[in-house]
């Protein structure tokens, strides 16, 4: 990557010197890693991908589809300056890959949204208001420290009835959408898990992982940490952790454009782990295993980390995929209990994981799966698209809600925190409560004989 020369006449990269933003009428897009021209010739604009998109399926715009998307970035490398329209519906692309899925021809848009997102956040100044939401939403989601600093003041106001004073009010989603969206996703906050920096395997050992703890995991589901370093161990798994050593793994970052911040935080989490010797290394969160499986193509262009970064991200595993081609050898214990599996985005259409969790489900004795309607299109969460558009997020999340309870199902599963607390933060709107595990929480009942009373709380 080239730039600015320093003080030295060294070449500072682009993604340190900060937003540079285009002269008026200055074509969208520089050339620091513009979306690339070949791959936006892919897409032959058959519409096979509008039907899965939930940005379509809302509002059934074509700039607000997959490839009016693509047609916005080709007129971007025509040379069209980024209008505030064509950010606005780059914005509203929830990253959900759904259309990757769909797309006979291949296109890989995943690769085109992240390149446009960059330029977009490098080029394009945001009205103040937007500017100063999202500084402060990515000045505490990737911190898992500033997060976890919350949970105090969050269970206060969660147990002293302040919540419940705020709500009756209905006031917080008309001053303050925003926070609504905060206060109606925040979970219950209750003890918090210690998660211990090394497990050892139960019986013979079967390999060496490495685990990530993850930002809103860590902070917020500690239970579903503790859950996967048990269920590995019981595996034969030696559980590598070093909670104290992590940050964040930068899918929040690269997920939204912020291309210098991911790659810090990609930088970081290597050196913590890939000198610390494990065969695997594991992550419970789907949107962090896509991030981590794409370490090779961030940091493709970095001298001292692209060999180190490709032979990582070629160990990284979702937990269900290390379990299942692991095999299992910790017997199950009976679970009568029917359940809804959920595709989180990142999981199914990010990595392509959909047998192996339901084949880890289905294989613990008196438990069955059922399977929801429409399970392409997202349920709203989207990483942090859910706190920067709360309405359509909302509506995203009440249709999935619906179809969950359509199935009957006592428990909904998934393997994303995110998903798990939107999906049941709309099931409380719509008036029912809806009992949430992540997969792991499931298998570590079953295999430890805990029963099915703790899921469904
Ligand atoms: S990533 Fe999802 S929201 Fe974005 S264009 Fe594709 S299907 Fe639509
Ligand atoms: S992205 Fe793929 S499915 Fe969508 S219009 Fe282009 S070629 Fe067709």
């Amino acid at each position: 990557m080239s730039g600015i020369p320093d003080q030295r006449g060294r070449p500072v990269p682009r993604d340190v010197l900060g937003p540079v933003a285009p002269a008026p009428g200055e074509p969208a897009f520089d050339d620091d890693h513009p979306p690339r021209r070949d791959l936006v010739d892919d897409c032959v604009h058959c519409g096979f991908c509008l039907p899965t998109c939930p940005t379509y399926v809302l509002w059934g715009e074509e700039m607000d589809s997959p490839r009016g998307r693509i047609h916005l970035m080709e007129q971007g490398l025509d040379g069209e300056p980024l209008s505030p329209s064509m950010v606005a519906h780059v914005d509203r692309c929830l990253g959900c890959m759904a259309c990757v899925t769909a797309c006979p021809s291949g296109v890989r848009y995943d690769r085109l949204i992240e390149d446009t997102r960059q330029q977009v956040e490098r080029r394009h100044r945001r009205p103040r208001r937007e500017r100063a939401l999202r500084a402060a939403v990515f000045a505490l989601f990737p911190y898992p420290r500033r997060l976890r600093l919350l949970r105090g003041p969050l269970r206060a106001y969660q147990a002293t009835g302040l919540r419940a004073l705020v709500r009756r009010t209905g006031l917080l989603p008309r001053l303050a959408p925003t926070l609504a969206a905060l206060d109606a996703l925040a979970p219950p906050i209750g003890r918090a898990a210690r998660v211990p920096r090394r497990v050892p395997a139960r019986g013979t050992r079967r390999a060496r992982v490495g685990m990530l703890t993850g930002c809103v995991q860590h902070a917020f589901f500690p239970q579903v940490n503790a859950a996967t370093a048990r269920v590995l161990a019981a595996e034969g798994c030696e559980v590598l952790i070093l909670p104290e050593r992590q940050g964040c793994c930068g899918a929040l970052s690269v997920h939204n454009g912020r291309r210098a911040e991911a790659r810090r935080f990609a930088r970081a989490l290597l050196d913590v782990f890939d000198s610390a010797g494990v065969d695997f290394f594991v992550v419970n969160a789907a949107g962090c295993g896509s991030a981590l499986k794409d370490y090779g193509e961030l940091l493709a262009d970095d001298p001292a980390y692209a060999d180190r970064a490709a032979a990582f991200a070629a160990s990284v595993r979702d937990l269900s995929e290390l379990l299942v081609e692991l095999g299992p050898v910790a017997p199950r214990h009976p679970l009568p209990v029917t359940v809804a599996y959920h595709d989180a985005c990142h999981l199914a259409h990010a990595q392509g994981v959909r047998a192996q969790p339901r084949k880890l489900l289905a294989a613990v004795p008196g438990l069955a799966v059922r399977e929801i309607a429409d399970p392409e299109i997202c349920c709203g969460s989207a990483g942090v698209w859910n706190v920067l558009s709360p309405e359509p997020a909302g509506q995203l999340g009440e249709r999935k809600a619906a179809h969950v309870l359509a199935t009957g199902a006592d428990l909904l599963v998934t393997a994303n925190p995110g998903c798990l607390l939107q999906i049941a933060s709309a099931a409380r709107r719509l008036g029912r409560r809806l009992p949430v595990a992540h997969t792991v929480e499931v298998l570590d009942a079953s295999i430890h004989g805990r029963g099915v009373d703790e899921l469904l709380r």
